[in-house]
């Protein structure tokens, strides 16, 4: 397990809390504090993590002993799985969040895990991606209220603004706003220095959620793996999802499967992004919104590309 996890002040209360290198699971995290009151966006992959970015903050500021209010930005597990740790705070997602929350909970990941080494070249992917997370003993803590579009919250004095911008990365994807302070926790709406993955779409959605984050002007944004960005690194990732978007058009009107397109496409510049594979489920993704007919290649079988495109390098 990696441990140089940290958490960077960035001034009035807020705080990131960055896993390096940003890869599978290595997600980031973060505190908006003012007054004695605390809002945590996200919690981390499993409880030793999350532990540790809570005991982090509590040494930081006195408001993060008692977390009043938790974010989800998606139901991801590396944004939620460390949710029992602030159990006794409100818990707030989108619907579309809090609906998709028990599709791949710890229980799936732990028994995906313990029977890796019958799965071949999948098996070797996923234990490689997910072998240092403990997935054993969750127990599910899913969010208390829910709200469809936006919700804005008081954090002592500070307003911060919950805006529901999915379904992108997920179903329910949320960002959150601190127009005061131009702080913008992105959720995995941003990856940075590592390749955006699509596991739901529409990719126009995510398209205009690049955009929005541009148009509130921030000056610090958090994005959900990699380093601290601003508007730049929204812009790179709606550049990467154009070109990905289009090239996998080509090649879908040229009569290709998804397994062929994602073989297919050259990365150019956004190879050196960590976890290029993904390149696997973003075509899978929007070739279901292409209307492709062919049956799509199941979560096996599209681990599997991921592992032969890993390979590649
Ligand atoms: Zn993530």
């Amino acid at each position: 397990m990696r441990h140089d996890a940290r958490l960077e002040d960035l001034g009035h209360g807020i705080y990131a809390y960055l896993q390096p290198d940003g890869s599978w699971g290595l997600s980031n995290a973060g505190l908006v504090s003012d007054g004695g009151d605390s809002l945590l966006v996200d919690t981390l992959y499993d409880l030793p993590l999350t532990q540790r970015m809570l005991d982090a903050m509590r040494d930081a500021t006195p408001a993060a002993r008692q977390i009043d209010t938790v974010v989800n930005t998606h139901a991801n597990g590396d944004h939620c799985f460390g949710n029992q740790l602030v159990s006794d705070a409100r818990i707030i997602a989108s619907t579309a969040t809090a609906e998709e929350w028990d599709e791949v909970p710890p229980t799936v990941m732990a028994a995906m895990l313990a029977g890796a080494d019958q799965m071949g070249a999948a098996g070797e992917f996923l234990k490689r991606a997910f072998g240092d997370y403990q997935f054993e003993g969750l127990a599910p803590t899913p969010p208390s209220e829910t709200f469809d579009g936006r919700l804005d919250l008081r954090i002592g004095d500070l307003a911060v603004e919950l805006i529901e911008v999915g379904p992108a990365h997920t179903r329910g994807d949320v960002i959150i706003h601190v127009p005061e302070t131009r702080t913008i926790f992105t959720g995995d709406i941003l990856f940075i220095d590592g390749t955006p993955i699509m596991w739901e779409g529409p990719v126009a959605n995510w398209i205009d959620a690049c955009e929005r984050i541009v148009a509130l002007d921030p000056e610090v944004v958090v994005p959900g793996h990699g380093p601290l960005t601003d508007t730049r690194g929204a812009l790179a990732v709606r550049d990467y999802l154009i070109y990905v978007r289009d090239e996998a058009r080509k090649r879908f009107d040229a009569g290709l499967s998804a397994r062929e397109a994602a073989l297919d496409i050259r990365l150019g510049d956004y190879s050196a992004w960590l976890d290029s594979e993904r390149i696997a489920v973003n075509v899978v993704t929007l070739y279901r919104e292409f209307g492709d007919t062919q049956a799509p290649p199941g979560p096996m079988e599209t681990f599997e590309l991921m592992a032969e495109l890993s390979r590649q390098g």
